[in-house]
């Protein structure tokens, strides 16, 4: 796709804001009682207040106001305790009032910011201008019949929160973070499901680019409606190679709205800026302000879910975790709060994380399903650590037969089923030596050079002695008094 002349690009920086709507997940909608849920026949989740009939009046959905402060919360946002809100004016078939309410001068959040990790391992915060509440408008399918668009009112006035970021972001890389934080917040607090294919989350990318070392900002472009990260990065990139060639022929940028075709990976104007629509923004006579209380917000507060950033974090400078494994493990919150539950039955905080990065989740890829539906309880797999970390199994049975047997019977210990399969570790002393002396006996070339220096033949007498005995000795001791053994000789 790139079709700048080499190192043309270095010159320039890019330079983009984001506006991502989320779908809070409450169960009506943000001024009615009706439905909010996904996935209805047409039409089915109506009532005269979304279908904006004359005289009925917004209520607005004290649920939507706790899920909005949840959500400034989690992204270090100031509250505003002194809400309005307004209507937006504008004409389009699948909104039936010929407005929108939403927030315009006194939204719900104010600031903030979120902390974004980068592949060179750096961290920056990306600021949040402010979050403001608002309604969704309908759905409008122009393929669903030869002639005629259709309408589906079921999504008119489902709440929505618009995060609206500075022009802090730098690069694609820096979007995708930046959005793979907000899902993964909005999934931890359990506001919003972050299902992009759904529309659960959206985004519109406004992109500018400007010379290295230059203070202001060039004009912007906003791409609209973007339902994916990946759909995000290559409009990013497209914009940039696109504004930068402009600049580089001498042009200006136009502060159009476009459209991103997935299709083709390129965008096109949706409309110029002459064509922009004025809102005629005024505040909404059928809602009063509304007024929080900082008892309210204490409330909120109080009642917060540790959020992925604070428990990866702590997972690396308090249980001594890899950055990576951190990483993965609060990827998602049904896999923390397994962790969590894991941890709470172990001290063994290592082997736990390997359990949950290795055989846990190579099971669940094998059968297409998610930590959720995991059949083993976080204490049993916790029995199983203990198991191994008593010297009763080794790791490798332990992973290797114990574990299978055990998903295929998670009401039962993992002691109990390595006792049913006879793998306890039961051989004596004396019955380690016996494995020993075969060992060195099988093999006395490799004990003559061990003798001179060549330590890397111990493997070879562990791996002996494990396959005659079975896999039922302590290796660790084992490994001890073979050491012994061929020191002494
Ligand atoms: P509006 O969409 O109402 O015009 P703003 O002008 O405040 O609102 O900006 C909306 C979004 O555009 C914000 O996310 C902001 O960070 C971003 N933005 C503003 N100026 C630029 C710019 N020059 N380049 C890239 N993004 C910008
Ligand atoms: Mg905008």
């Amino acid at each position: 796709m790139t079709s700048f002349k080499a190192g043309i690009g270095d010159k320039y920086e890019l330079v983009v804001g984001l506006e991502v709507h989320a779908q809070l997940s409450t169960l009506s909608k943000v001024f009615s009682s009706d439905s909010a849920a996904f996935g209805a026949a047409p039409n089915e989740h109506i009532s005269p207040v979304s279908l904006g009939h004359p005289g009925t009046l917004p209520k607005l959905n004290k649920k939507a106001v706790e899920y909005a402060v949840k959500t400034g919360l989690a992204c270090n946002c100031t509250i505003n305790l002194n809400n309005t809100f307004a209507r937006k004016n504008y004409f389009y078939a699948d909104l039936p009032k010929g407005y929108q309410i939403t927030q315009d001068q006194q939204p719900i959040c104010l600031g903030g910011f979120i902390p974004v990790r980068l592949a060179d391992g750096s961290t920056k915060n990306i600021a949040i201008h402010h979050i403001h509440m608002e309604e969704d408008a309908g759905k409008s399918m122009h393929d669903q019949h030869h002639a005629d668009s259709l309408i589906d009112l079921n999504r008119a006035g489902v709440p929505l929160l618009e995060i609206v970021t500075e022009p802090d972001i730098r690069s694609a890389e820096e979007a995708g973070q930046f959005l793979t934080e907000i899902r993964k917040l909005v999934r931890y607090i359990e506001v919003c499901d972050g299902n992009m294919e759904e529309g659960s989350l959206r985004c519109d990318a406004n992109i500018s680019v400007r010379l290295k070392g230059q203070t202001t900002y060039g004009n912007r472009c906003e791409v609209k409606n973007l339902n994916s990260i990946r759909n995000v990065q290559r409009a990013i990139a497209h914009e940039f190679e696109r504004q930068v060639n402009i600049i580089e022929n001498g042009g200006f940028i136009e502060q159009n709205t476009l459209n991103f075709n997935a299709d083709t990976g390129e965008t096109s104007v949706l409309r110029s800026k002459e064509m922009a629509n004025d809102y005629r923004y005024f505040p909404e006579p059928d809602l009063t302000p509304l007024a929080l209380t900082k008892e309210y917000i204490a409330k909120i507060q109080k009642d917060m879910p540790a959020l992925p950033g604070v428990l990866y974090n702590r997972y690396i400078t308090e249980l001594g975790l890899s950055e990576y494994d951190a990483g993965v493990i609060t990827a998602e919150r049904d896999m923390a709060q397994y962790f969590e539950a894991v941890i709470a039955g172990t001290n063994n905080y290592k082997a736990a994380a390997n359990w949950l990065m290795g055989q846990v989740k190579s099971y669940l890829n094998d059968s297409g399903t998610g930590i959720s539906e995991f059949q083993l309880s976080p204490e049993t797999l916790a029995g199983l650590i203990a198991l191994v970390d008593s010297g009763k199994v080794n790791n490798s049975v332990a992973a290797q037969k114990v574990f299978p047997e055990l998903i295929k019977n998670p009401g039962k210990t993992a002691e109990a089923i390595a006792m049913q399969m006879n793998l306890l570790i039961s051989a004596g002393d004396n019955d380690v030596d016996r494995f020993i002396q075969a060992a060195l006996a099988k093999y006395p070339d490799k004990v003559a050079e061990y003798k001179k220096g060549k330590k890397g033949v111990l493997g070879l007498f562990m791996g002996e002695i494990m396959k005659s005995s079975k896999g039922k000795i302590d290796p660790q001791k084992t490994n001890q008094l073979l050491i012994k053994e061929l020191e002494g000789k």
